[in-house]
């Protein structure tokens, strides 16, 4: 099988998009997967789920150190917020889970392609089935073409 035609092509590097390439690719399948960042993890690594509870996590402890007397530990006097080393407790938070993901990548053998997809059409695959067509956008003067049931390209971006 060429190197440029899969069994399965995935959009979107979000918790959604990764869980089922690395299933793909432990079930033995040749898998891709299209993301338009160039970092995997989608709203819920960058955006939501681990930045927001990252952040309450700090503000969780501020407001018991408010109380610090009250749970028996004296001395600890006025706190007072650092923004800067908050934000930067965040970001390496997400930035291990980044590494984390880059990592699962290669083991669970998925082609990464860092383009934005586009499912088209009236493409039909090399086998005659059915096909889309997805591309890059118009800004990427390499456009990369697909085509075959679920993805196959002529100029892969893989990191
Ligand atoms: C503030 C906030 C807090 C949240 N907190 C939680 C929480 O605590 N727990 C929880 O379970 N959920 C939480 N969520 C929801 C969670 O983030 C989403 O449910 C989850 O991210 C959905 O995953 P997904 O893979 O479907 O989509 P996304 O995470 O949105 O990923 C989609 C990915 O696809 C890429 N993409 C889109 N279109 C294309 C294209 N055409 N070509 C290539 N790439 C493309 C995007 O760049 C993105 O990386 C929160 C959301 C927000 C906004």
């Amino acid at each position: 099988m060429p190197d440029t035609i899969y069994n399965v092509a995935i959009i979107g590097g979000g918790p959604g998009g990764y869980s089922a390439a690395f299933r793909a690719g432990q079930l033995g399948l040749k898998t891709c997967l299209i993301e338009k960042d160039d970092k995997l993890g989608g709203t819920c690594l960058h955006v939501g789920c681990i930045p927001t509870k990252a952040l309450l996590f700090n503000a969780e402890i501020y407001d018991h150190l408010k109380d610090a007397e009250l749970y028996g530990i004296d001395g600890l006097g006025a706190g007072k917020l650092n923004w800067k080393n908050i934000q930067d407790r965040k970001t390496k938070i997400v930035a291990k889970h980044t590494k984390g993901l880059d990592f699962l990548v290669r083991k669970n053998k998925v082609d990464r392609v860092l383009g934005f997809a586009r499912v088209r059409r009236g493409v039909t695959g090399a086998d005659g089935l059915p096909a889309r067509r997805l591309r890059q956008p118009r800004r990427n003067r390499n456009p990369v073409g697909f085509g075959c049931p679920l993805g196959e390209f002529e100029r892969p971006t893989v990191q």
